[in-house]
């Protein structure tokens, strides 16, 4: 795959999960990364984990909370006062919620999970692609879910916010494309990140290996995912060798979205 040496990519939700492992394929191929974070201290420990690894690379981390607009200008600012330009985002920060049928859903835990997953992800194409158009395009990887293609029992908010990620993805690529910006969104299924580990301790509380292996045993393949095959996904959309694919609502999920 394409080299990312010189250019430069911010990615949110960075200190672990699928974030982390995003960062992991792009440090590798020499990327300059911003780190964006609202939890400080895994932020801290994942850009020196990070720099011992890949010296090749450079990293700026800036703690932000997505969901706060002002916080989302800044990430943006300072990556520009750092690297000069911004190439693409990794829009990634997003939190589950709580599980729950609808009509018990905590309103104030769906507002939460709007104003981050929905919102988040607004401000950050709002900031970012301005940049984008100045530097003469780039690419954006939004993150949706399985549960932006389709139901997910007792995750009305989450699901509700990752099918608004999806139609955001699909208009951004219609209006930005003319500016050579390719916009598309990831729709991961159960990938093993600490997330998805509280997902199973909510369904299981006293033993969550049992609720994910039943879970597993219900994909095609028999297994969850891997963050580092959603790492090597986003970096071939976020590459110069993407040059046509926008607008999409891609699944990693080992296939399982596609059955009954
Ligand atoms: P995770 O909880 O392991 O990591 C998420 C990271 O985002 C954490 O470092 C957290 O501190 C950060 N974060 C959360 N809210 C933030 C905010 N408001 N501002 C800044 N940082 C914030 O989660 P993950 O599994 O890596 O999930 C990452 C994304 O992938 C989410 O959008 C999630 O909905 C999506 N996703 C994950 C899976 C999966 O199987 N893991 C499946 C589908 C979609």
């Amino acid at each position: 795959m394409s080299n990312f040496k010189g250019k430069t990519i911010i990615i949110t939700g960075a200190a672990m999960g699928l974030g982390y492992a995003a960062a992991e394929a792009l440090a590798s191929k020499g990327a300059n990364l911003t780190l964006v974070d609202y939890n400080n201290d895994s932020l801290e420990k994942a850009k020196n984990e990070l720099k011992e690894k890949y010296p090749e690379s450079k990293f700026l981390t800036v703690v932000a909370d997505v969901s706060i607009e002002e916080n989302v200008k800044k990430y943006v600012e300072e990556t520009v006062k750092e690297f000069g330009k911004i190439d693409g985002l990794y829009n990634n920060a997003g939190i589950e919620g709580k599980q729950a049928p609808l009509i018990d859903y905590d309103i104030d835990v769906f507002k939460k999970v709007v104003d981050i997953n929905l919102m988040g992800v607004h401000y950050g194409m709002k900031y970012v692609i301005p940049e984008l158009q100045k530097n003469g395009g780039g690419k954006i990887v939004n993150v949706a879910s399985v549960g932006g293609i389709r139901g997910v029992l007792n995750q009305t908010a989450y699901v509700a916010t990752k099918h608004a990620v999806a139609g955001m993805t699909k208009n951004a690529a219609l209006e930005y494309g003319k500016d050579n910006i390719l916009t598309n969104a990831i729709a991961p299924g159960a990938i093993l990140t600490p997330m998805v580990a509280e997902a199973f301790k909510q369904v299981n509380p006293s033993d969550p290996k049992v609720a994910e292996k039943e879970y597993a045993s219900r994909n095609p393949t028999r297994k969850l995912g891997d963050p580092k095959d959603v790492g090597n996904l986003v970096a071939y959309l976020l590459s110069d060798e993407n040059g046509y694919v926008s607008g999409q609502v891609i699944a990693i999920d080992g296939g399982e979205s596609n059955m009954y």
